[in-house]
């Protein structure tokens, strides 16, 4: 039988081209690899990550794979979603993934344009729920995002009247010492 070792090695080795032919897609943290949702996530009949996220961010998407949606709210990184995840006893997500257990693989902007306090408007909407204290304000105005404190979390998204902030999926990377 398969280790669980070496299952995880199988997976280590890129699918051909799937990154190129799959648009990138926001995944729950917690993840090892872009593959492994498309590979497993599609037979998962509990898509138990689901119901166990309290704050409803997680959506199935056609291919019945989960994604992440920060109209409403955050990720918090309670874990709740890799230990639903485990009780299927698949790999998909997993809190002994380390490169993920602190970051969502999303990149979050500000748009210049759209966001009032680049107009000389006072606004601090977006900045009371970065816990992590990743938007920064030059004074009272001009906010951008500190991409080594942002976490991904996504809570600030919805806050903004304006809908200036943004964002995009990025690729899932590992460390390289986790290939070892
Ligand atoms: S519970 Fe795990 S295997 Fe099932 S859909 Fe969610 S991430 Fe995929
Ligand atoms: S860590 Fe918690 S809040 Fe974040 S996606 Fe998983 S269940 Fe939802
Ligand atoms: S800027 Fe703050 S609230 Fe917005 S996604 Fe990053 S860490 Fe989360």
């Amino acid at each position: 039988m398969a280790s669980r070792r070496d299952f995880l090695t199988a997976f280590r080795k890129p699918l051909k081209n799937i990154s190129e032919e799959s648009a990138l897609v926001v995944r729950p943290p917690y993840c090892y690899s872009e593959s492994l949702f498309q590979s497993e996530c599609p037979a998962c009949e509990s898509k138990a990550c689901v119901a166990s996220c309290d704050e409803k961010i997680i959506l199935i998407r056609a291919d019945g794979t989960p994604m992440l949606n920060f109209t409403k709210s955050g990720c918090t990184f309670c874990e709740e979603c890799a230990k639903a995840c485990q009780m299927n006893e698949m790999d998909v997500l997993s809190l002994d993934y380390e490169h993920t257990k602190e970051k969502v693989n999303a990149i979050f902007r500000i748009s210049t344009e759209a966001c009032v306090a680049h107009h000389g408007v006072v606004c601090f909407s977006c900045k009371e729920p970065c816990i992590d204290n990743a938007i920064l304000f030059n004074g009272m105005f001009n906010p951008v995002i500190d991409m080594d404190k942002c976490t991904g979390c996504g809570f600030c998204l919805g806050r903004c009247p304006t809908k200036a902030i943004n964002y995009f999926a990025t690729q899932i990377v590992r460390n390289p010492k986790d290939e070892e």
